[in-house]
């Protein structure tokens, strides 16, 4: 393996969870409430094996080729996927086969899809809704508007396969995060109020992660801050 490599990740972890550390006694929370998920799209397999051999074994991907090819180069290893991509109809039977955790489920179309896959194989995949968080009807980043999630989550929450795990959004581009993960954390709370066990807000990337933290996050979605922020030409 590349020593060089294995440095930089390593420095980059440190420096991740120094980052992770700070954010969390500023709101008086615990690290140990964050799952840090590696966004390792477009970097190669050898740097997810160099990641789990530093303890991270949750790993995301936003194109399903990749993913797959990913994941028999490492089936040898006992690691979390999780999609975290937009889900095109023709190719939701494969994502729900390939993923454990699918973020971005944002239609009620892509339910019976995903049900019939996980069912096929005696599975369950455990589900997040996306919330678009732009205040003004643009949705460039996806999701469904706050006023949809209580819809979407009765069907996913009432179709069998399907596990309702709480919620995923990103930031809007060019907007201050916080309102936007504010407004995230008031949608998650109400989920949960109906269903108490869809308690995970995936939120908070390389650059919004301290926000996300101070507004509940459970899952960091990160790439830049641990892999580098040139991923390789391919
Ligand atoms: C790429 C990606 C990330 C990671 O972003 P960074 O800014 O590199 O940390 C997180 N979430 C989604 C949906 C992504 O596509």
């Amino acid at each position: 393996m590349n020593e060089i490599r294995i440095g930089e990740l390593s420095d980059n972890l440190s420096e991740l969870n120094r980052r992770i550390e700070i954010a969390c006694q500023l709101v008086g929370r615990a690290p140990t409430e964050l799952t840090v998920i590696a966004v390792t799209k477009t970097w190669p397999v050898s740097d997810i094996e160099i990641l789990t051999q530093l303890g991270i074994r949750d790993f995301a991907e936003n194109r399903l080729e990749e993913m797959e090819a990913k994941q028999s180069a490492l089936s040898a290893h006992d690691l979390t996927w999780h999609f975290v991509g937009q889900v095109q109809s023709n190719k939701a039977s494969r994502i729900a086969r390939a993923a454990d955790v699918l973020h971005s489920v944002d239609r009620e179309k892509l339910v019976p899809l995903l049900s019939k896959a996980s069912l096929e194989l005696g599975r369950e995949l455990k589900c997040l809704i996306q919330v678009a968080l732009e205040t003004e009807h643009r949705a460039e980043r996806g999701g469904v508007a706050p006023s949809e999630v209580a819809a979407l989550a009765d069907s996913i929450a009432s179709t069998p396969g399907l596990v309702l795990q709480g919620v995923m959004a990103v930031a809007p581009l060019n907007e201050d995060p916080a309102p936007a993960f504010s407004r995230l954390k008031g949608v998650a709370s109400h989920l949960r109020a109906k269903y108490p066990d869809a308690c995970w807000i995936s939120a908070g990337m390389s650059d919004d992660l301290e926000a996300a933290i101070a507004y509940g996050a459970t899952h960091l979605r990160i790439g830049g801050a641990l892999l580098g922020n040139r991923p390789p030409v391919r």
